[in-house]
């Protein structure tokens, strides 16, 4: 007999019916007369019950049916007299696929923290919380690739390999197979790269943006989606050393309609999400943060502030609020700046541009000011900056002058600098922290729990 998932039991015509399903256990309990097993299998937040009748099973057979053990159970769908379930499972045949002994299953009990969680992060995917938060996550990728696709734009490949260290994004983690014991030096006595795999210095990718606008000048438009490391070490709740980027890039594309992207793009998604993982978002709703899915449909209605940067640091010193960093014109703006914007002034997301050149990167096109560059953050409430993009400095010569004021290493990037001395154009592109989505959607607080194996500083355990 064909297994059926438990999203897909709940199906009125499926009552009457024999069937099969399988799954973990997720509690059992009863009297002498019937027991009674809730199985989840991953497919839903919802478990089913599954009855067992003890004139069927001696208590002896279903004394290994423990919390975490794997079972396929055989029997017949019926309607329940259950409060809160529709339909329940009549036991008439099981089979155990694996126990899961009660002394040593860590999550025997319910409602273990999510700090606890993170120490067995191997294990907690088989919790309701990171189930609910692992299928939003896959909704929000597909939702991702629906919206570019649906858009016009090529998913491009970028290397998670570079040699480029010029972007300034973060540190970056190096790659080699150089023996790190004992590398071979040079006459200098400096490691000699020569004889590394790639013949010269390497690292993983701090960003896709700079390939992204190679593909953007061919192909018009294109999108990356993929892993992005940096070394900071910042332990902060919203940084992590691997976590996924989303870049679009687009050719002939200004700040504004850079903006408008955003902007719908980010609308799209979680109204996606809204729509495709209601069970799961009501279910983190109910357990952890009563205004999500308020606040989901708020940023779904509302129109972004765009606000310049000048106007947000006046706003910010006419608060009259004590900030842990001062502020300033000049000033990187922090989280608590960004929120207080969001949360406290506008209650709406913001769009904050016309950044200082200096707190930017190189590739942002300068205003006629000489002063500030069209840089774009999109700030969002309870994560303070989700998106940062630009609208690109396409003059070759504005751009030279740029890297070599900010004494960038440009000479590896020969290859980049071609946008600009062959057929360049103006263009336009921004980056999304993928997890900083997901900690939006799920409402949880902590980007370590928005991804199934979170790496942070001294974190890599599994
Ligand atoms: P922040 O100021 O928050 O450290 P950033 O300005 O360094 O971010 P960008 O280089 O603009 O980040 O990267 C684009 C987007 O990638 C950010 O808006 C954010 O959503 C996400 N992001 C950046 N760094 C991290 C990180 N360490 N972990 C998770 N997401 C990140
Ligand atoms: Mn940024």
């Amino acid at each position: 007999m064909k297994r059926t998932k438990i999203v897909d039991i709940f199906a009125p015509e499926l009552i009457g019916q024999e069937v099969s399903v399988k799954g973990w256990v997720r509690t059992r309990r009863g009297n002498k007369h019937v027991q009674f097993v809730a199985l989840n299998d991953g497919s839903t937040i919802k478990n089913i019950q599954i009855v067992f009748d003890l004139e069927k099973f001696s208590e002896e057979d279903l004394k290994a049916i423990t919390t975490g053990s794997s079972l396929h159970v055989k029997g017949l769908l019926v309607e329940s007299m259950g409060k809160g379930q529709t339909c329940e499972v009549q036991a008439n045949e099981f089979e155990l696929y694996g126990t899961a002994p009660v002394e040593s299953y860590p999550l025997q009990k319910k409602g273990h923290t999510l700090e606890f969680l993170r120490e067995i992060a191997h294990l907690r995917p088989r919790t309701n919380t990171f189930g609910a938060v692992l299928r939003i996550r896959s909704a929000l990728a597909y939702a991702i690739h629906t919206y570019f696709q649906n858009n016009g734009f090529f998913y491009l490949h970028t290397p998670l390999i570079t040699a480029s260290d010029c972007e300034g994004a973060g540190a970056m983690f190096q790659v080699t197979t150089l023996d790190v014991e004992n590398p071979p030096r040079n006459e200098e006595g400096k490691v000699d790269y020569t004889q590394d795999f790639f013949g010269k210095t390497t690292a993983l990718t701090v960003s896709g943006q700079l390939e992204g606008e190679l593909g953007a000048t061919a192909l018009g438009a294109i999108y990356t989606f993929g892993p992005t490391f940096r070394a900071e070490n910042s332990n902060t709740p919203r940084h992590l050393a691997e976590f996924w980027m989303i870049e679009p890039e687009i050719a002939f594309c200004d700040i504004v309609e850079n903006m408008d992207l955003a902007e719908d793009f980010l609308k799209y998604c979680i109204k996606y999400a809204l729509d495709k993982c209601r069970d799961d978002i009501e279910f983190l709703a109910q357990m952890y943060d009563n205004d999500l899915i308020a606040r989901l449909e708020e940023v779904c209605n509302s129109e972004f502030v765009r606000l310049s940067y000048t106007e947000g640091i006046e706003i910010l010193e006419k608060s009259g609020k004590k900030f842990e960093f001062p502020i300033y014109w000049g000033a990187d703006l922090q989280s608590e700046h960004e929120r207080y914007l969001v949360e406290e002034h506008f209650r709406r997301p913001v769009i904050l541009t016309g950044y200082p050149k200096e707190i930017k990167a190189f590739y942002m096109k300068l205003n006629d000011d000489n002063k500030t560059v069209r840089a774009m953050d999109v700030l969002f409430p309870k994560i303070g900056e989700i998106i940062g993009g630009s609208e690109r400095e396409e003059s070759y010569d504005k751009l030279m002058k740029r890297i070599e004021e900010m004494n960038i290493p440009m000479k590896d990037m020969w290859w980049y600098l071609d946008t600009r001395r062959f057929g360049t154009v103006p263009h336009s592109g921004f980056g999304l922290g993928f997890e900083r989505l997901c900690l939006f959607v799920t409402g949880m607080t902590n980007i370590r729990d928005v991804i199934p194996f979170p790496r942070t500083p001294g974190n890599a355990e599994f």
